[in-house]
């Protein structure tokens, strides 16, 4: 008997037609930004007084009163109201990954029997959802389940059908955060406070640093159909079986290929939706893998490239199903293909460019530039044990150290010309660095270095922190991640470095005053030599993780571990790294997080890696059971009758002759099927043990050490059966037809 389901859900899968996505007649900058209520809609909306107030709190942070945000709320209900919209939400970001909702409607009593709509500034700027069951780490025990949501200004609020979303950050009643925005903007605002006081050597001008990001999203699309018919990808948003297709990625041809018509149909709907947002999506093409994509945007600020990837992340999911697909947004859906990443480009610019950007034409200029690449160098070599820690997940580890873009050890490429850059800093002859130049007096030795050169040297595609012309390009963030988590280490990072590095000069600079041969004027003024001399020491301390070599390497790995770098591949250790002295004393000193906070959020991640490899297993032990073994010994069971049924027509010795090839399938299902049993009883035997463990942290340990190497060997015996099972037979949807349909 045919298995139905899956040939039906294949046929139907084939058939399906791409949808008919009509273009806005507006052009795209004229529908960017239709749904968000922006400076401009502000700047209708909003009373002259309460608009300018409001622009002194999201450009320079100023305190939002009672009056402005009730102004405020006034003008966007009014808005909101002209676009059908009926409810509001405070959005926000808990530690569980997505993101978060409650819909209010604005309708009030009003007093004499009827409705009003309203809404006040009050309701704007806090709210307390009933969250007790978001994950806090025991932060918040549910008896005091107070957490309030609090408006974040300078992230634009939007509509989505007909609710007004306005983002907020999540705190717990007594002030410890418990999402990512939190400590993603005291953290912005740490690098900004540093950044600026370093950039003030060069320039006392600047008023404010901006860190950038701009992501690269992964993803793969499934048929909606086929995506039913596979239990595994909807309980765990991977395959936890399934045999290689025959032919995958190894002829290269996605990669940049023809966008399939389905899938162009469902990005020019993302796309569209997404603009009427405000996200800037702008790079769209086919990734390594079959049917794997990626989709980019515009950079912008952190925050809100932040906000815009968890917009554009549900957006997908969204807009896939009405496409007829499911878009996969784990990082490794499929075992022997590329998984999926969200290369996270970051930069930080000042109100007059990037300070990046490879160097400009005056001294001070590439002395900057130099400064700024050095000091991020020097946050990573501190913290890349701690960096690696805010990218690492359960889903995630599986790209990591597994043989595939990124390693699972931090360094950074930084290409030729920008290396022989900073060794010419370290090594040349300090009097050579300081050559007179007729006109302007001191100018400083740094070689030139064209751009287009700088750009070009980067396609070290293995390195997970390489600098890529005008930023650096963090390649180890999962797809599925928020990237709140990585800017928040990583901005932090770069601050604590630049706070450090201040520090140091300002020392020498007192230090060099009183040497006549440094003094102001002569060329060799005290503040280029405190900065040169720091870079040097800087350069050669955090020369160990800059490594331009092959990151996939065995050497690599023994290499980077004789120079101390973090070569860790386990996740739950690996997550103790927040909660090392040097991390706990970054992100307190620089007011990001304190170790009460940070303690609780390792809870909060030990315990949602066991909750996911504890899923997998219950998953696939299900499966294994009432699909695998049940589909495999119904084959063997025709196998028998065959054999059976030979031996009664033809002589002993000829039916052994024609029935060897089935006795051997049979052999190898009962062995393979036995395998599996007993390894799928071990497997539960294991999850009852770990699962007694009260401590978080061993718990998550014992998953990892135990339980999760486990899932290779049934999967093994698993895709084994696939190849020899009667096609018509096996009920799961195969990678064949998962990955070339669409
Ligand atoms: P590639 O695939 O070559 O790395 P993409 O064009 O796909 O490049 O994506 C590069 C991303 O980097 C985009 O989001 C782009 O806006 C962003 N980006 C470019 N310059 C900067 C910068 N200075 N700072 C931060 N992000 C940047
Ligand atoms: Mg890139």
């Amino acid at each position: 008997m045919a298995n139905d389901l899956r040939f039906q859900v294949v046929g139907e899968a084939f058939k399906k037609k791409p949808l008919d996505v009509k273009a806005p007649a507006e052009r795209p900058q004229e529908y960017f930004g239709k749904h968000v209520f922006s400076r401009e809609k502000m700047y209708n909306y909003l009373p002259k007084d309460v608009y300018d107030k409001m622009i002194d709190v999201i450009d320079n942070g100023a305190r939002l009163d009672r009056k402005v945000a009730d102004g405020v709320a006034a003008g966007m209900m009014d808005w909101a109201k002209k676009n059908g919209v009926t409810h509001y939400t405070h959005w926000f970001q808990p530690l569980t990954e997505g993101t978060a909702e409650k819909h209010d409607s604005f309708i009030e009593h009003d007093g004499k029997g009827g409705m009003i709509e309203e809404f006040s500034g009050k309701l704007l700027v806090q709210q307390e959802p009933d969250a007790s069951s978001f994950p806090s780490g025991g932060i918040r025990s549910t008896f005091e389940a107070r957490g309030y949501s609090a408006w974040d200004p300078t992230s634009p609020v939007f509509i989505i059908d007909d609710t007004l979303i306005i983002p907020t950050v999540f705190i717990s009643y007594s002030g410890e955060s418990l999402d990512y925005k939190a400590p993603l903007l005291r953290a912005l605002k740490a690098v900004n406070v540093a950044a600026t006081e370093v950039c003030h050597y060069f320039d006392p001008t600047v008023k404010k640093v901006t860190s950038n990001l701009g992501w690269e999203q992964e993803y793969f699309l499934v048929d909606e159909g086929l995506y039913a018919a596979r239990p595994d990808l909807l309980l765990t948003g991977r395959t936890l079986m399934g045999h290689d297709s025959a032919k995958n990625q190894q002829m290269d041809d996605h990669y940049f290929g023809s966008i399939p018509e389905r899938v162009a149909a469902f990005m020019r709907d993302l796309e569209i939706q997404a603009l009427m947002l405000g996200v800037p999506v702008k790079t769209r093409h086919n990734e390594v893998a079959p049917n794997q994509f990626e989709v980019a945007p515009i950079f912008e600020d952190t925050n809100l490239a932040v906000d815009h990837n968890m917009l554009l992340m549900s957006l997908m999911k969204r807009v896939a199903r009405k496409h007829g697909f499911r878009a996969l947004l784990h990082e490794k859906p499929f075992a022997g293909i590329n998984g999926s990443g969200k290369h996270n480009n970051w930069s930080l610019s000042t109100d007059t460019g990037v300070l990046l950007h490879a160097p400009g034409k005056t001294a001070e200029q590439n002395l900057r530039f130099a400064t700024f690449i050095v000091e991020t160098l020097m946050g990573v070599y501190k913290h890349n044990g701690l960096l690696k820690a805010s990218i690492m997940s359960a889903t995630n580890a599986h790209r990591l150290g597994a043989n595939e873009a990124p390693p699972a050890i931090i360094s950074s490429f930084l290409g030729k010309q920008l290396s022989e850059l900073l060794d010419h800093i370290e090594k040349a002859d300090k009097e050579d660095l300081f050559s007179m130049d007729g006109k302007q007096g001191m100018k400083l030795d740094i070689p030139e270095i064209p751009e287009l050169l700088i750009d070009n040297t980067d396609r070290n595609r293995t390195s997970p922190f390489a600098f890529t012309g005008n930023r650096f390009e963090f390649r180890a963030v999962g797809s599925e991640a928020n990237c709140a988590s990585a800017m928040i280490t990583l901005n932090s990072a770069v601050a604590e470095a630049l706070v450090s590095f201040k520090k140091r000069v300002d020392e020498r600079i007192s230090k060099y005053s009183e040497k006549t041969e440094y003094s102001e004027g002569s060329g060799h003024s005290p503040k280029y030599h405190a900065i040169i001399d720091v870079l040097r020491e800087d350069i050669k301390t955090c020369k160990p993780i800059r490594f331009d070599g092959n990151g996939y390497s065995e050497e690599w790995k023994a290499e980077a571990a004789r120079r101390g770098l973090d070569v860790e591949t386990s996740c739950p250790v690996i997550f103790e790294r927040y909660l090392d002295e040097s991390s706990i004393q970054m992100f307190e000193s620089l007011g990001v997080m304190t170790k009460k906070e940070l303690k609780a959020r390792n809870e909060v991640k030990w315990e949602t890696y066991t909750k996911k490899i504890q899923i997998e297993a219950r998953v696939l032990g299900d499966l294994s059971m009432n699909h695998i073994i049940p589909v495999a010994t119904n084959y063997q069971g025709q196998l028998l009758r065959n054999v059976e049924r030979m031996s009664g027509i033809f002589s002993k010795e000829k039916a052994s002759h024609l029935n060897a090839r089935n006795l051997k399938l049979i052999e190898e299902i009962a062995q393979r099927t036995a395998i599996i049993e007993t390894k799928v009883e071990e497997l539960v035997a294991a999850r009852k043990v770990a699962n007694k463990i009260e401590n978080e942290h061993a718990k998550a340990v014992a998953y990892h050490d135990t339980i999760a190497p486990m899932f290779d060997e049934i999967r093994y015996q698993i895709d084994k059966l696939e190849l020899i099972v009667d096609d018509a037979l096996w009920p799961l949807p195969k990678y064949r037809e998962l990955l070339f349909i669409r």
